[in-house]
């Protein structure tokens, strides 16, 4: 379908998609879209936010020119930071007149960027210093492949966990991201009781987008500060509230 809607359009200059479609926990087929965009010629463009430091991008593999993200999700830093990674070529050939509005101007951060080493308007440096530091905890500490893999473990125990309890999954393993789960609570039990069960024991959950929810879907994440054990505490927690509504 992607395919045929580059060919059917081909004034298009920019294909964008979003890595990890938070909404539904899934991961989104960035690959073999950004190989469409290197035989047609598309600058690809992603959504990285749910993704950076919870999933393998590889901006050279994919193709990716231009991709976002911020703080505040899987690097585990605190949120209203953000950042732009992109090729060379890109950023050097922004002009001032496509940039539409005054602070998101891509042409202006990255100028004021290469010539001043400072930002084009005050520097959020309250946000800056814990962005600093998550990295340098990933980069120095527990490494990039190794936060992926307590993602994906941390995701695991959840999703065996909550199957054990009933619970039915949204989506394939080979679809779902490291870091959310969707999860269809059992039949006949309120999601957004559930969630205000939960609320109550010291646990946030997400009711499931649209429809989802009213189907009785809660999204779980483990992004952050959150440790295996942290995931099987929780675990005891869900089953001893889904037995009380059980009843
Ligand atoms: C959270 C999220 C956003 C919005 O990011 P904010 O930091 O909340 O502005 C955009 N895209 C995706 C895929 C997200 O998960």
């Amino acid at each position: 379908m992607i395919e045929k809607a580059i060919v059917d359009h081909p004034n298009v200059k920019v294909v964008a998609m979003v890595f990890h479609e938070t909404s539904t926990s899934m991961i989104n087929p960035v690959s073999a879209v950004g190989q469409l965009c290197k035989k047609y010629g598309k600058l690809f463009s992603v959504d990285c936010v749910s993704a950076a430091g919870g999933q393998n991008i590889d901006v050279v593999e994919n193709n990716i020119a231009i991709c976002t993200s911020v703080g505040g999700k899987c690097v585990g830093a605190y949120p209203g930071s953000a950042y732009v990674c992109a090729r060379k070529d890109l950023l050097e050939s922004l002009t001032a007149d496509q940039c539409k509005n005054v602070y998101l101007s891509l042409y202006k951060h990255y100028r004021t960027a290469v010539e001043t080493h400072q930002t084009p308007n005050t520097p959020n440096v309250n946000l800056f210093w814990p962005l600093n530091v998550a990295l340098t905890n990933i980069l120095e500490d527990e490494t990039l492949a190794g936060r992926i893999a307590r993602y994906q473990r941390c995701a695991k125990i959840i999703r065996d966990g909550v199957k054990a309890l009933g619970c039915r999954l949204l989506l394939e393993e080979d679809q779902a991201a490291n870091t959310v789960t969707s999860v269809f609570l059992p039949a006949g039990i309120d999601a957004q009781a559930f969630i205000d069960e939960m609320m109550l024991r010291g646990y946030t959950f997400y009711i499931g987008k649209g429809d989802y929810g009213k189907q009785g879907m809660i999204q779980v994440a483990n992004m952050g500060e959150i440790y295996e054990q942290d995931c099987l505490n929780m675990l005891e927690v869900l089953e001893v509230v889904l037995n009380k509504m059980k009843k």
